[in-house]
């Protein structure tokens, strides 16, 4: 490997009732969900934006705008499988992914491994290569007072 690169990024959408709640590809049983132009699932969006951060692409934004309506209500994964096609187009390989989502409930643990899966599929790499973490915020600020929800991603390329 002759470089190495790696990418962060970040999201956050409102929670509201009836809407679902997604999470890297997975719909969770929730009376809340989040709110969004597209199915504002912000694990993947967060992954979506470390790819294009770490192959220096712009970010999620840029390619996918919420003025357009070709991106309303859409899936994700197709985001995120976008900018995966983008960073090996310019010559890098998928190294790892890892994220964390802080939303105060549902408890997401159950969860871990179908979101893993989804993702790994979804980005065309090894389960092993995919990391999900969960945290709370103690019931403090807008995510801990249950207003929304949010999602960080680290992604390392390699070439
Ligand atoms: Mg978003």
């Amino acid at each position: 490997m002759s470089e190495v690169r790696t990418g962060l990024g970040w999201d956050v959408h409102r929670l509201a009732p009836g809407r679902p709640l997604i999470l890297g590809g997975v719909t969770i049983p929730s009376e809340f969900g989040l709110e969004g132009h597209s199915d504002a699932d912000i694990l993947s969006h967060a992954i979506t934006d470390a790819l294009l951060g770490a192959a220096s692409l712009g970010d999620i934004g840029m390619h996918f705008p919420d003025s357009d309506p070709a991106w309303k209500g859409a899936d994700s994964a197709r985001f995120l499988a976008h900018a995966a096609r983008l960073v090996r187009q310019a010559g890098y390989t998928i190294w790892n992914v890892d994220a964390t989502v802080i939303l105060e409930r549902p408890r997401l643990k159950d969860h871990r491994v179908p979101m893993c899966e989804s993702i790994a599929r979804t980005l065309g790499i090894e389960l092993d290569r995919v990391s999900v973490k969960f945290k709370t915020a103690e019931r403090v600020g807008p995510v801990g007072e249950g207003r929304s929800a949010e999602a960080q991603a680290i992604v390392t390329l390699a070439k």
